[in-house]
């Protein structure tokens, strides 16, 4: 049964990429039956945990993997360990955090949307630095130094923001000399795939991925990868813990040697549960991710790209714009550079009748509204809805 037939909603063209507020992408065919076998069939979450974060280790290189429900969880969940580690009255008090080492240092430039996810478990992030325009102000490692005191649990760090910023083997370099583990936010990294591997090589001590972008995992899905004890306070504080000592599966490595005084109880990660079919679609995803060709897809979509723009060239009102593929990685986007007067209506409104006034209803990237333009971006997009989505803009375009 498919959305329509559940919901009564009308499913939309994704042409804005695999955003959580679209409900991501559409699963390929494999990782959608993986997920609909497994959901079928019961295992102990901790098994099926342990067996992912031992194919996540061993293609990534970490210590050690866990699978989250996303990039976000996965940043909140490392938040918890870096401030709780092993200590289970700080586990079970969490995000009460008097009397812990409760401060993340990050760079002001790096502070995101998503670094909120870092104070969930009641940390709290002390700014460091300018923000990273040459000529206004940029970091330098001695503000990081600087904003390091006894209070200190880690240092964060979002990738993919460097103009005035210090580069993360530095950081990571500054973090060790203190003994602090450094957490990456690597949500939309990738591909490249071998960034699955780089964070850690430049000394990341946590790094957390999206499952659901390009991977191609389901949508509540994510990676953490990281250092082993920290992925074990983690998955101490994200399990179900209402268990008995003489059962619970890990008495032997906890109990038995009284590493711990007992099991935790339910952690600040709880609420962030992830299912068997997010644990198997996950991995399912991630062994396609790991065997597709990034750089042929890449010139793929730049190439549907490439045909939609010509099919749309006449439009006297949508100039479009397709850059040549970054070197760096990532999807290609198409702009359509909207003349508001000549369309006598804004780009938002464009916006929302795709969305709202036709059918099907469909999604472009906002990542232009302000310089008034449409984003095209059709990684989440199935090739054989390129020709409806071009009618779709050609009709809103048109008037
Ligand atoms: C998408 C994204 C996130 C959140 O990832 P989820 O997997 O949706 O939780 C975090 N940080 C950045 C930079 C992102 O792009």
């Amino acid at each position: 049964m498919g959305i329509e037939a559940a919901l009564g909603v009308r499913p939309l063209l994704n042409a804005a990429g695999p955003l959580t507020r679209l409900s991501g992408m559409p699963l390929h065919p494999e990782v959608a039956q993986a997920m609909a076998e497994a959901a079928t069939e019961c295992a102990r979450i901790e098994d099926l945990q342990a067996a992912a974060g031992r194919y996540l280790a061993e293609v990534s290189g970490a210590e050690a993997g866990y699978v989250t429900t996303g990039a976000a969880a996965g940043l909140a969940l490392a938040a918890a360990a870096c401030m709780a580690g092993f200590d289970i009255a700080a586990m079970d008090r969490l995000p009460d955090t008097r009397g812990l080492r409760n401060e993340i240092v990050i760079q002001r430039a790096h502070l995101t949307a998503y670094t909120h996810a870092l104070r969930l478990p009641g940390a709290s992030l002390v700014e460091a630095g300018y923000m990273g325009y040459p000529g206004q102000g940029i970091t330098w490692p001695w503000q990081i130094e600087a904003a390091i005191s006894e209070r200190t649990c880690a240092i964060a760090y979002s990738y993919g923001i460097e103009q005035g910023s210090i580069a993360l083997p530095e950081i990571a370099a500054i973090a060790h000399k203190y003994n602090l583990p450094v957490i990456v936010d690597a949500a939309a990294a990738l591909p490249p795939a071998t960034n699955l591997r780089a964070f850690i090589e430049q000394g990341a001590d946590l790094v957390a991925f999206s499952g659901g972008k390009a991977i191609g995992g389901p949508q509540a899905s994510g990676i953490l990868l990281g250092r082993k004890d920290l992925i074990e306070s983690v998955a101490l504080q994200h399990q179900d813990m209402d268990v008995y000592p003489q059962t619970w599966t890990w008495r032997e490595r906890y109990l038995a040697n009284g590493a711990l005084p007992g099991p935790p109880h339910h952690g600040i990660g709880r609420p962030m549960k992830v299912g068997k079919e997010e644990i198997v679609g996950l991995v399912v995803a991630l062994k396609r991710f790991l065997a597709r060709d990034h750089e042929a897809e890449r010139r793929e979509q730049h190439t549907r790209l490439a045909a939609i723009a010509a099919a749309l060239a006449d439009l006297p009102a949508a100039r479009p714009e397709l850059p040549p593929l970054s070197a760096h990685g990532g999807y290609p986007s198409l702009q359509l550079h909207l003349d508001e007067t000549l369309l006598e209506r804004s780009t938002a409104s464009v916006v929302l009748a795709l969305l709202d006034d036709g059918a099907p209803p469909v999604a472009v990237s906002q990542n232009w509204l302000a310089q008034s333009a449409l984003g095209i971006n059709v990684s989440a997009l199935r090739p054989e809805h390129d020709q409806l989505l071009i009618e779709r803009l050609r009709g809103e375009l048109m008037r």
